[in-house]
């Protein structure tokens, strides 16, 4: 069985514990390869290492730097269907969306952010006829970046490469669901010659490993992926310490179609907002509102659509909908869609286990798309986030209450809204309580755009100036002018 190991000041290592956890693969239910059960002893070492390698790394010329961040994006490029077949057996996504999105888009992360260094500024100020101020931008040391097991190489290189771009070092922690792109990763960072010690990565649980990343008195930055009672935890910690933390959160975002909407574009957009990755994008559009004079048309071809997609192997090509991400993870969900009924929802299609499988997926934690229909907006299933195939559709009679409705959730991460009518789209965008509002589209991002939550979802962005702003200390340096 393969043993995924830590990556330690430039060397793959096992635990200082000795032991691992097994690492399920969700489309069979079978124990596939072994994560190390890291602990504090661990991330101390990891911390040393990064420690050791920041003086040298941040005094790299950029230059430098910049070219190593390529080679590593070209590496991923170069690696593409090996580490999306790694990510669909860790995750059970299906194996064409790993290959066609998330691992193009880590290499994109590693490309964004070498490019960006090299045209990075900083600010000068003149001050009347006083002083000249001009702004120092200076890496902050130690980073430490835990990433949740949704969108495993994504998210983790979207954290990994500004850190490391601008100079820092960093000890980082994938989720130990789904550790095996991220261990393949410390490799292709091996190959490409990223200096020993300037990141290093530490698998294991997030009780331990995780946990003493965050407390570890060295490490300045924090930036989190994950749940949102995961980052009140990690804030309670980390900012009595005065760290710098970054929490990227849950979502329940909106998705609001209007009467005048190109319906056949709404509804490609829905499905896909609804269940890419069986729902489990924090992005995804779980609350559907639909204005009452398309709600019935929307309703019926939504859910015609919905029984349309495959649920299957996610290693079939021909596959939409692969297994939830662990047989914890599918309880859930289908725990809520009890609950959905409990609450007085009609289950329009899915809820249940899919009918026909393959016979290597039979252990497997799959759950048939589900359309859920009649519920109050007040209904927990609602409000809380579920993160799975799981969608409610409610219809609405105007703008001011589709606002309210959007609005009267903890979160605020993310929202889509679908409308031929420029004026409303704008207005509508502007007054929805979230980090982003996509008109007519879904996931279209652009990496310069901050991104990031409002309310439950978060504190801090991420992204183009805003990651250079997380991963640096501003130095202003006010130099008097000798005017007579
Ligand atoms: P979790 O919060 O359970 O875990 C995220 C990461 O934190 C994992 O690596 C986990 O380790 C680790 N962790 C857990 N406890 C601690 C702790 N006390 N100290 C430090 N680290 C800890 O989230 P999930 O992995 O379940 O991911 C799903 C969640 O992520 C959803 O709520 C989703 O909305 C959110 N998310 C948000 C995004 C955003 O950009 N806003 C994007 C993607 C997901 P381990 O797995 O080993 O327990």
């Amino acid at each position: 069985m393969k043993q995924i190991q830590n990556y330690i000041g430039g060397e793959l290592r096992s635990p200082e514990s000795g032991h691992s956890l097994g690492n399920i693969d969700p489309a069979t239910g079978e124990t596939y390869s072994l994560v190390p059960d890291s602990d504090e002893r661990d991330v101390d070492k990891a911390v040393t290492a990064a420690t050791d390698a920041f003086s040298c790394w941040s005094t790299t010329p950029v230059d430098t730097r910049s070219q190593i961040l390529h080679k590593i994006a070209d590496a991923i490029d170069a690696n593409v269907d090996r580490l999306a077949h790694a990510e669909c057996v860790d995750s059970g996504k299906p194996l064409s969306l790993a290959r066609s999105l998330e691992i193009p888009r880590a290499a994109s992360n590693f490309r964004f952010f070498a490019s960006a260094i090299v045209q990075s500024k900083s600010e000068s100020h003149a001050t009347d006829n006083v002083a000249i101020n001009y702004t120092l931008r200076k890496p902050r040391g130690v980073a430490g970046l835990i990433s949740p097991w949704n969108l495993p190489l994504y998210l983790f290189t979207w954290k990994v490469a500004p850190a490391i771009a601008f100079g820092n070092t960093a000890v980082a922690k994938p989720s130990e669901i789904t550790p095996m792109t991220a261990y393949l990763f410390s490799q292709l960072c091996i190959e490409a010659g990223l200096p020993p010690g300037v990141l290093n990565v530490v698998h294991g649980t997030g009780a331990k490993a995780g946990a003493a990343i965050v407390s570890h008195p060295e490490t300045t930055t924090i930036s989190f992926t994950g749940g949102t009672v995961t980052g009140r935890e990690i804030a309670r910690v980390a900012a009595p310490m005065f760290k710098k933390i970054a929490l990227e959160l849950g979502g329940k975002n909106p998705n609001i179609i209007f009467a005048d909407a190109d319906l056949d574009e709404a509804i490609a957009g829905s499905l896909r907002s609804s269940f890419a990755n069986q729902g489990q994008v924090c992005l995804c559009g779980s609350r559907i509102f639909v204005e009452q004079p398309v709600y019935d048309e929307f309703l019926t071809r939504f859910v015609e659509a919905t029984k349309r997609l495959k649920v299957g192997d996610p290693l079939d090509e021909d596959t939409n909908q692969g297994a939830l991400v662990s047989h914890i993870q599918r309880d859930k969900v289908l725990s809520y869609i009890d609950l959905a009924q409990e609450e007085g929802g009609t289950i329009c299609c899915g809820g249940e286990l899919p009918e026909y499988l393959p016979v290597r997926c039979r252990k497997g934690f799959f759950v048939s798309p589900t359309v859920i229909t009649g519920l109050s907006v007040d209904a927990r299933v609602n409000q809380e986030e579920i993160f799975g195939p799981v969608v409610t559709v409610t219809p609405f009679d105007s703008e001011k209450q589709v606002i309210d409705y959007a609005n009267g959730v903890e979160y605020g991460l993310s929202a889509s809204v679908w409308t031929k009518d420029v004026g409303r789209a704008h207005r509508v965008a502007d007054r929805i309580e979230v980090g982003t509002v996509w008109i007519n589209c879904w996931l279209v991002r652009d990496l310069r755009v901050p991104f990031g939550g409002m309310k439950q979802s978060g504190v801090g962005r991420e992204g183009g100036e805003e990651a250079m702003r997380f991963f640096t200390e501003p130095k202003n340096v006010c130099i008097k002018i000798p005017y007579k």
